[in-house]
């Protein structure tokens, strides 16, 4: 077992991709931002073997650095770090969440393969899946994640290459069983992709779980400021060989200053979450004693449907950040008003970030959906979703009074 096996997720978050106590020289305490697109090598050997043509080779020695299409020092700090919080032997970067999940699913599934993905996936990347079946004739079956039977029956039928989920689902909350829908693909020969950008490493390292591969929109909690958008996929060393050749030719890498800034968002991962989620906690509590409120989605909450789940899978005592409510009776200009009432609690369409955000499902995240899917889902026009942040849970509680009682 190395150091960073035997370390807690938030010292490896503080410390990632810092330079070793001691050196022999002067050397700057925190990496420095290094934008340059080429490496000088002392010969061209060296730059001929670095490049390691044809198949490549992923760049994981400093000195290996060529292009900064094939990666560089910032890249490989913040992808070092990932691996080791994910638990994975590798990382690749990406310039967004959606190219990471594009460059894990060509990894994952070959041409003419089948998929098999949750019903309850965020809406873009089901837009991706139908792309890639037009393009690359992929076969994706669609499956309630919630419903165990159901995704037994659809990989058993499907026999796919990989099976897709996120665990916490958007919006309202629900915990995926991630160990049994592992079980249920691994007996079927196929891989289990997960995107654990809502729960974060910090509630469950999916690697640990079941399953095999993990994506990040960086763009939410492991950045945690809204300033920068980004991706990331963690796994086995042979599999992250696969995504970094697709990285290399797609170049859809981050850039030198956009992985410093999320590397440096990413230190304070644990103190943000355990703050969001307390928070999460204080404002499913308020709101589901206010008379205003028919509904709160939150596994906090001991007689939410997830909370016996939520207690076995995640941290003790963290139950996401993530929490969603609905106001009874309220038609789509009603929660436009509501929205536009609070003075503090930001209405931005992304999540994870320090500032406590708030998102109406129904005109914005699934608004691809036909009213009847939505209620069918539960998702009125009366549901927003928010996304707890750090602030001072009396002052946000403060802001949702004032917005109902307005
Ligand atoms: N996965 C999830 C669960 C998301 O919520 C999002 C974006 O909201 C993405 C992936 C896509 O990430 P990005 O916007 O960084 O491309």
């Amino acid at each position: 077992m190395n150091d960073r096996a035997r370390q807690s997720i938030d010292t490896i978050a503080v410390q990632g991709g810092l330079s070793a106590g001691r050196c022999d020289a002067a050397a700057p305490a925190v990496p420095p931002i290094v934008p340059s697109v080429g490496h000088v090598h002392p010969d061209l050997a060296g730059a001929d073997q670095a490049l390691g043509y044809p198949g490549g080779r992923t760049p994981v020695d400093p000195r290996s650095f060529v292009y900064s299409r094939h990666g560089g020092p910032n890249q490989a700090a913040l992808e070092e770090t990932i691996a080791a919080l994910e638990g994975a032997q590798g990382a690749v970067s990406f310039s967004s969440g959606m190219a990471a999940l594009h460059a894990a699913l060509l990894a994952l599934v070959p041409s003419g393969g089948s998929v098999v993905a949750a019903e309850q996936l965020y809406g873009v990347t089901r837009t991706l899946l139908g792309h890639l079946s037009a393009g690359m004739n992929l076969h994706v079956r669609y499956a309630d994640f919630l419903d165990l039977a159901a995704v037994r029956c659809a990989v058993e039928e499907a026999k796919p290459a990989c099976v897709l989920c996120e665990i916490l689902t958007n919006p309202l909350a629900r915990i995926v069983e991630i160990g049994e829908v592992g079980a249920i693909a691994h007996r079927a020969g196929a891989l289990l992709l997960v995107d654990n950008t809502f729960a974060t490493p910090v509630l469950l390292q999916p690697l640990g779980a079941g399953a095999d591969m993990v994506v990040h929109s960086t763009t939410k909690y492991i950045n945690g400021h809204g300033d920068v958008l980004g991706g990331v996929v963690a796994g086995s060393g042979e599999a992250m060989e696969r995504v970094y050749q697709h990285r290399r030719v797609l170049g859809a890498v981050p850039s030198a200053f956009d992985c410093w800034l999320t590397l440096r968002g990413l230190r304070t991962l644990g103190l943000r979450m355990l703050r969001s989620c307390a928070n999460a906690q204080r404002l499913a509590e308020w709101l589901a004693g206010h008379p205003r409120i028919t509904r709160v989605y939150y596994p906090g909450l001991p007689d939410d449907r997830g909370h016996g789940k939520a207690k076995r899978l995640f941290r003790p005592d963290c139950f996401g950040a993530i929490l969603s409510f609905e106001i009874g009776g309220l038609d789509r200009a009603g929660a436009f008003a509501f929205v536009s009432r609070l003075r503090l609690i930001r209405p931005v369409t992304s999540l994870g970030d320090v500032y406590t955000l708030i998102m109406h499902p129904a005109s914005a995240s699934h608004r691809a959906l036909t009213p009847e899917q939505r209620e069918a889902q539960g998702i009125t026009e009366g549901v927003l979703r928010l996304s707890a942040g750090i602030e001072d849970p009396a002052d946000l509680i403060a802001d949702l009074r004032a917005a109902l009682e307005g």
